[in-house]
């Protein structure tokens, strides 16, 4: 009979840390959802006066009649710059707090990879001439099949890609190549076909106990990178996190001193189900 009470004990304190760890979860699921709330509302409210003051410092920065002098004009222009640095962060914020809520939207739609060059050169080839680096695009060119993919979420992984890529490299050339991936079985039964899509630099390359935390939030792979460099630490962040919700990976292979090469595996047909419940109108 002590046996028993003593079970009956036992099985009650068991379902009391049940219980417990039912509320820890859930306690722990509200404030996470708190949290990104807030991120949301604050950048909200963060960027409406953050767009006057970009658009009047733009505004003050042409100097239509001709009042301000050299000075002036350069704190302008740097009121406008830091302006939009902020901007850039603020949303980098936006998009991992979202991505962590589990509400960043997706919209997938066809996609032509043959306008991947295009889209490079006119957001990139300016800032490659200025740093005197050649930057070129080569697209396989039998890559006849249909590619589905968040065109918006897609752009912002290769611009994330890219502006690394020119920002670390300080001499030679960044290549874009898209090509048919070579496919595992396992890859087989997610999507017939994949594509991967390599940014290589020669720049100044990533040590090898450093490439996995690049991928951390507000991580970079020197202190001092930071000084010299600047940029916040998302950037591969956010890579990392919107391929996967894009149904693919990423991967970096790089040496120090030499360059560094990022490779993102995208299906070119993103798994049914998957698209289709994160499928919704485009903000
Ligand atoms: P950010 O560029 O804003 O610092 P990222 O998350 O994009 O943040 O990158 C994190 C870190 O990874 C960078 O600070 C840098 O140290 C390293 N890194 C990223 N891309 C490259 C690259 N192409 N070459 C060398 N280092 C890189």
């Amino acid at each position: 009979e002590e046996r028993t009470r003593d079970a009956e004990q036992k099985t009650h304190e068991l379902e009391k840390v049940q219980v417990e760890l039912r509320q820890s979860a859930e306690q722990l699921r509200q404030s996470s959802n708190y949290k990104s709330e807030f991120l949301a509302n604050m950048s909200h409210e963060l960027r409406t006066p953050l767009n006057s003051i970009l658009i009047l410092s733009e505004m003050l920065a042409e100097n239509h009649e001709n009042h301000l002098s050299d000075d002036e004009l350069e704190y302008a222009k740097v009121i406008h710059d830091s302006g939009e640095d902020l901007l850039n962060l603020i949303n980098d914020i936006l998009d991992l707090s979202k991505v962590e809520a589990g509400k960043m939207d997706l919209w997938f739609r066809e996609m032509d990879v043959y306008e991947i060059p295009q889209h490079i050169q006119n957001l990139f080839m300016p800032i490659a001439n200025q740093k005197g680096l050649e930057l070129s695009v080569d697209v396989a060119n039998d890559l006849a099949e249909i590619f589905h993919t968040d065109v918006k979420r897609f752009h912002q992984v290769l611009n994330n890609l890219l502006s690394n890529a020119l920002k670390f490299t300080e001499e030679g050339s960044v290549t874009v190549k898209v090509d048919r991936a070579r496919i595992t079985p396992a890859m087989r039964q997610l999507s017939d076909t994949w594509i991967t899509v390599s940014v290589t630099d020669t720049g100044i390359g990533i040590p090898k106990n450093k490439q996995n935390i690049v991928f951390e939030s507000f991580q970079q792979a020197d202190g001092a990178t930071v000084r010299k460099y600047g940029g916040t630490g998302l950037g591969l962040s956010i890579c990392r996190e919107v391929t996967k919700l894009l149904g693919g990976w990423i991967t970096l292979s790089s040496t120090e001193g030499q360059g560094s090469t990022f490779t993102v595996y995208l299906p070119s047909l993103p798994d049914g189900n998957a698209a289709q419940t994160n499928i919704a109108v485009q903000e």
